[in-house]
């Protein structure tokens, strides 16, 4: 059994701030199931929101939190978020964070997205993620009061009456479990994307924080806001690819295989109507074809133009064989972001005591519907602070024991074979019956599909040897379920569940909570 003050599981934004945080008064131990940059954190690419030019006011960022968030939103957590943007921006610069500079003064330089009513996207070019993730695994590594753990999973968080007392955790080279035990327990997981086919997530997001938080008695919240890009590269190869929507801003086509140019049939806005609305339409054109892709045509500009603006995306369609300046591209949408997750209060705290969860595993009431391009990093931060503040003023040592992980009653399987099957069949059965756009009746299969699912992923973790595909498939497998138990309690359309049975959004908005103690999974 080891021992630590805090558990901080994941090495995204989240996690490394409160790590860096927690260490000026703790030994924090840091458990990632790869390698410490590797998170979605890093393939941030656009930037981080945050109120800090002149002619920009937090009542304004406040303002479209909530228009985007579609009456769904904690107004208290957003104020709460998007008041500490200056600051979470500073404490980045601090620690080494290069974000680029306006040339024509002394500030950050500042770009506008989609949804936000002034400039006030900070940024590190287009690869704000990496800068991030880098300048803050550089200062974790460098803490000797942070013991890092690469390549080790956790299992199940331990838990004494309504009290999270430590983990089970995989190690997985010397494939051993070990129990820890810790006096506080941080949830920094990241999101849920990798449960559909297609997601410009990494494949760490198999929504593992949001598995353990519900088998630890965690209640969950608004699992059915799935955010959806438009576009991703459509390409065995390229699963993570995200061609950025600055593309469709700068004059790019949608088209289907005839070459149609299909956004007319469904947005007067055309390619530039809402990212949720070009998503719905792509599958809506996906489906009537039964084509497994459309393309996107910027060809008609000048090879030179596109060059220039777009070196990083040219490049990387090269790498797959595909040249932007002459060819239209094959492009699919990607699932992108988990807007709901396991319920948490202003401080980042769950209803278990002393387990906490921060960043994209969950769900502080910030997004609500639907997320505001940008709002994810900063939420990172601003609630790996917070969490750490409360952590730091409610210490009390831990004294429990734990048992060791007994393997006494399984062996190794000879029938691998599940666990892979298992995870496509969960992925594309997702993608097809609780995608984009949704109806009960594919609902309601989707639910029935998955309690098979569900029942011979169960019957093969009591049975075998675990590994860390199978404890992903365990959780994917449960966050599948919780997203179908979610969607089919909303009967309206709202933010990003769209349903053809129910179009209309209902005059109160309430949100969708599944609580473990009255829902059998
Ligand atoms: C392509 C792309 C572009 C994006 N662009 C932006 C943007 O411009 N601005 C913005 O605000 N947001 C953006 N986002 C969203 C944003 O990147 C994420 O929401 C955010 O980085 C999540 O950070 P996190 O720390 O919560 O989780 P992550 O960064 O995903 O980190 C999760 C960590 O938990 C670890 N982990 C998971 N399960 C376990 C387990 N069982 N045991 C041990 N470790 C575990 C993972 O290995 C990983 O280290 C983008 C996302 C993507 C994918």
């Amino acid at each position: 059994m080891i021992k630590t003050d805090i558990l901080v599981i994941g090495s995204g934004a989240a996690g490394m701030s409160a790590a860096i945080k927690l260490s000026e008064n703790f030994e924090v131990t840091l458990i990632t199931k790869n390698s410490l940059i590797d998170s979605s954190t890093w393939y941030a690419q656009g930037g981080i929101a945050a109120v800090i030019d002149d002619n920009d006011t937090i009542e304004e960022h406040l303002r479209d939190t909530l228009i985007a968030g579609d009456g769904l939103c904690n107004e208290t957590a957003v104020r709460e978020c998007v008041s500490h943007g200056e600051e979470a921006i500073n404490w980045l610069a601090s620690l080494g964070t290069n974000f680029t500079q306006d040339k024509s003064s002394e500030n950050f330089h500042l770009t506008q997205e989609g949804g936000h009513s002034k400039r006030r996207v900070v940024h590190a070019e287009d690869a704000t993620g990496k800068e991030v993730s880098s300048s803050l695994s550089d200062i974790v590594r460098s803490i000797s009061n942070i013991k890092i753990l690469e390549n080790h999973i956790v299992v199940d968080l331990i838990t004494h009456e309504n009290n999270c007392i430590g983990a089970y955790v995989l190690d997985i080279k010397a494939n051993a479990v070990k129990a820890f035990t810790a006096s506080s327990t941080i949830l920094a997981t990241g999101g849920a994307s990798k449960v559909y086919l297609y997601t410009s997530n990494p494949d760490g997001s198999s929504g593992d924080g949001i598995g353990l938080a519900w088998r630890a008695g965690c209640i969950v919240e608004n699992l059915e806001f799935n955010q959806f890009h438009p576009t991703c590269l459509f390409h065995p190869d390229a699963k993570s690819f995200l061609i950025s929507e600055a593309l469709r801003g700068e004059g790019a086509f949608l088209i289907n295989r005839n070459g149609e140019k299909f956004m007319k049939k469904y947005d007067s806005r055309l390619e530039l109507a809402p990212r949720d609305i070009v998503a719905r339409s792509i599958d809506k054109e996906m489906k009537i074809t039964g084509e497994d892709n459309v393309f996107l045509d910027i060809s008609h500009k000048n090879p030179e133009e596109i060059k220039d603006e777009f070196p990083n995306i040219l490049k990387q369609c090269k790498t797959f064989g595909f040249d932007l300046t002459r060819e239209p591209i094959p492009v699919v949408p990607a699932a992108h972001y988990t807007c709901g997750g396991v319920k948490v209060d202003l401080n980042s705290h769950t209803n278990i005591n002393n387990l906490y969860a921060i960043g994209e595993v969950s769900s502080t009431g910030l997004h609500g519907a639907n997320r505001l391009a940008s709002n994810s990093l900063l939420e990172c931060v601003v609630f790996a602070k917070k969490a750490s503040q409360h952590i730091l003023e409610n210490f009390k040592k831990n004294n429990y024991s734990v048992e060791e992980w007994d393997v006494s009653k399984v062996t190794e399987t000879q029938e691998g074979v599940i666990i892979g099957h298992n995870w496509d069949e969960i992925r594309r059965l997702m993608w097809d019956y609780v995608g984009i756009v949704r109806s009960n009746n594919l609902l309601k299969r989707a639910e029935l599909a998955m309690k098979h699912i569900n029942q011979e992923v169960n019957y093969f973790y009591g049975k075998y040897l675990i590994s860390s595909d199978l404890i992903e498939l365990r959780n994917l497998a449960l966050v599948a379920n919780l997203t179908i138990k979610s969607a089919l309690k909303r009967k309206e359309s709202r933010g990003l569940h769209y349903s053809i049975d129910y179009p209309n959004l209902l005059k109160t908005a309430k949100p969708t909570i599944l609580d473990p103690k009255k829902l059998k999974i």
